[in-house]
């Protein structure tokens, strides 16, 4: 039997759910192997039985954090899916604010006490309410990566995240690092899986996809040392995605 699979969104710009869309022909593959019963981008149709839940969003409001609570409760597998849902994403950024700056430099002087839409707390990864299976990584994430992960779960396997740098697929497609035109790349200490995008558009990587394990001991910091960096300057410039963590 096929598991069904829904998707979910909390605070978030949907980018992510917006990638399951542009799946294109992959998409055909994949709902011969999965039943996708909840989608609120894609269909009218709604179940609360499912299988696989993938989260998309931070969590920004208790009444998020009930009803996160309850599709954990209902999902055998939960996926925390993209940037937003795995750390906090840049919505985390805010958190560098006191909850009444925020409040005032958003809705100003509008009348928002006691209603629940706007009782907005400290952004909290999915992980910081309830258990996480699988995390896929990126802002957004990547099309051919979740692919392998939704298959890997339909057949009841591991989905393999990469626990290795970007530069190490940077290398493999041959491009020109971009220190050498002077532009700041945290290419060294993330996360791979991208293919190396941002780079092999002769862009600087941004860290969208959080900090590789152990970034400390990896041979990469090699490249930033190259350049007269150190790994403080690249943790400091991880803060625009992983505001969580940079700021334990
Ligand atoms: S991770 Fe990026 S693309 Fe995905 S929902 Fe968040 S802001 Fe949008
Ligand atoms: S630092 Fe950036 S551009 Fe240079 S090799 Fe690594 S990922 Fe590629
Ligand atoms: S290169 Fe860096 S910023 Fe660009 S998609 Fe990959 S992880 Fe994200």
């Amino acid at each position: 039997m096929k598991p069904k699979v829904a998707f979910f969104d909390f605070a978030s710009c949907e980018g992510c759910q917006l990638q399951v869309l542009n799946l294109e022909e992959s998409i055909i593959e994949l709902i011969e192997i999965v039943d996708v019963v909840s989608f609120r981008e894609a269909m009218k149709e709604h179940s609360d039985d499912y299988d696989i839940a993938f989260v998309e969003g931070s969590i920004a409001r208790p009444m998020d954090e009930e009803r996160l609570k309850k599709i954990r409760s209902k999902a055998k597998i939960l996926v925390a899916l993209g940037a937003c849902a795995c750390t906090g994403g840049i919505n985390a950024l805010r958190n560098q604010y006191s909850i009444e700056m925020v409040k005032k430099g958003v809705y100003g002087d509008a009348d928002i006490e006691n209603n629940p839409y706007f009782d907005v707390f400290h952004t909290k990864a999915v992980d910081e309410v309830v258990e996480v299976d699988y995390y896929v990584y990126g802002c957004p994430v990547d099309k051919d990566e979740l692919t392998k992960v939704i298959t890997s779960l339909a057949l009841g396997k591991r989905p393999e995240i990469p626990n290795y740098p970007v530069c190490v697929e940077c290398k493999k497609e041959g491009n020109v690092c971009v220190f050498e035109e002077g532009k700041f790349c945290l290419g060294p200490v993330t996360r791979a899986g991208c293919g190396a995008r941002c780079p092999s558009n002769n862009n600087a990587c941004e860290g969208c996809r959080g900090l590789v394990d152990n970034p400390n001991i990896n041979s990469e910091l090699e490249v930033l040392q190259k350049y007269g960096l150190t790994l403080e300057d690249a943790l400091e410039r991880f803060k625009m995605f992983c505001y969580r963590e940079m700021s334990k």
